[in-house]
């Protein structure tokens, strides 16, 4: 049995450096593209906090990443954005936040908060965004620090485990169903059901909305079922009444005049994903007349995350995640790329330190 530790007295025995996984030349998943390597614990500058990390979610993101799609910003960088842990040091100037606060660290770590966008609310959309594990080392290591503006500050309802994955993916799929102006017990589609829709669903539910999915997996379907849909069909099957709204998280451009006929007058559809394939001719009579509405999704703003888990721990989401431990992470992202993964992975620190 390992005994437990106070933070407190933890947090004196902090080691110079630690283990960590760095892209290291991007490429196939199974090609090994992550290095373990060695690096000084991180040092919090001015408004900066660090946090010992307790877990951190594995997200699709990572191996974009990983495996090159997605461009490296920084050679060498530390993946990961969805991290849990507690604050273990305060940079000088911090007055957000405390020692011992348990936090999360998500994907946006710095808007430039001078853009219009910025000034104007909308943060999501600011021209010199800095990124968790793209531009700045991220929660595939046992410390990192972050801007203290740019930490969340996890509800006590929500377990470590279950807040990784609300961190991004549960933060999104929210901004989604707020960007769909869904109307309260209105009527919600929802196409695709896998990590950020399941959560989701859960949240219209809560709302009083009837949630409709359409998804080939007969699992999710299943699953959609279990969590309290009124319906569940393939993927592009027609819902048993017309939509207010509806949210396409599968990235499959076909989907979109799909998804808009089933609109209701008036209703709207958002896009939720960063990528879409294709979306074909639209007919405008049959898909968008009637003042039917299709919009896209761009990250989030502190405001939604804040809001989210608020939402999330007050509505008891159900969170399914699946551990593997820190130094498995080569293995969690190749389960992930070859669908191997039940729930949601997520990488778990053992002890650390002396
Ligand atoms: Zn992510
Ligand atoms: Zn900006």
């Amino acid at each position: 049995m390992t005994e437990q530790v106070p933070v407190a007295i933890e947090a004196r025995h902090v080691p110079a450096s630690m283990p960590a996984w760095a892209v290291g030349r991007p490429g196939p998943i199974d090609g090994g593209p992550l290095a373990w390597v060695e690096r000084p614990v991180p040092v919090p500058g001015p408004g900066q906090v660090r946090v010992r990390v307790s877990v951190c979610g594995v997200c699709r993101t990572d191996l974009h990443l990983a495996e090159g799609d997605l461009e490296p910003r920084r050679p060498g960088v530390i993946p990961g954005h969805e991290v849990v842990g507690r604050i273990d040091q305060l940079g000088p100037g911090c007055t957000r936040l405390h020692e011992g606060d348990r936090v999360g660290v998500p994907w946006l770590a710095r808007t430039c908060g001078a853009c219009r966008f910025c000034r104007s609310g909308a943060e999501n959309l600011c021209t010199g965004p800095t990124f968790t594990g793209w531009d700045v080392d991220g929660g595939y290591a046992p410390y990192l620090v972050v801007d203290e503006a740019f930490a969340y500050v996890v509800p006590d309802g929500i377990g470590d485990m279950e807040a990784a994955p609300l961190l991004c993916a549960g933060i999104i799929g929210y901004r989604a169903l707020r960007r769909t102006a869904l109307p309260r017990g209105g009527r919600l589609g929802i196409y695709g059901f896998g990590g950020s829709a399941h959560l989701t669903a859960q949240v219209a539910l809560a709302d009083g909305a009837t949630v409709h999915v359409m998804t080939r997996s007969a699992e999710a379907r299943a699953l959609a079922l279990d969590l309290g849909a009124a319906s569940a069909g393939g993927a592009d099957a027609r819902p048993p009444e017309p939509l207010d709204a509806a949210i396409l998280f599968a990235p499959v451009g076909d989907l979109v005049p799909t998804a808009l006929e089933a609109l209701d007058r008036g209703g709207t559809l958002a896009v939720a994903g960063i990528h879409l394939s294709d979306i074909p001719v639209l007919d405008y009579q049959r898909h968008l007349f009637n003042e039917r509405t299709l919009r896209s999704v761009t990250a989030n703003t502190r405001a939604d995350g804040i809001e989210f888990l608020e939402v999330a721990a007050r509505i008891g989401i159900r969170v399914s995640a699946t551990p593997y431990p820190f130094d498995m992470a080569d293995r969690a992202l190749s389960d992930l790329s070859h669908d191997r993964v039940t729930g949601a992975a997520v990488l778990v620190m053992p002890e650390y330190g002396p």
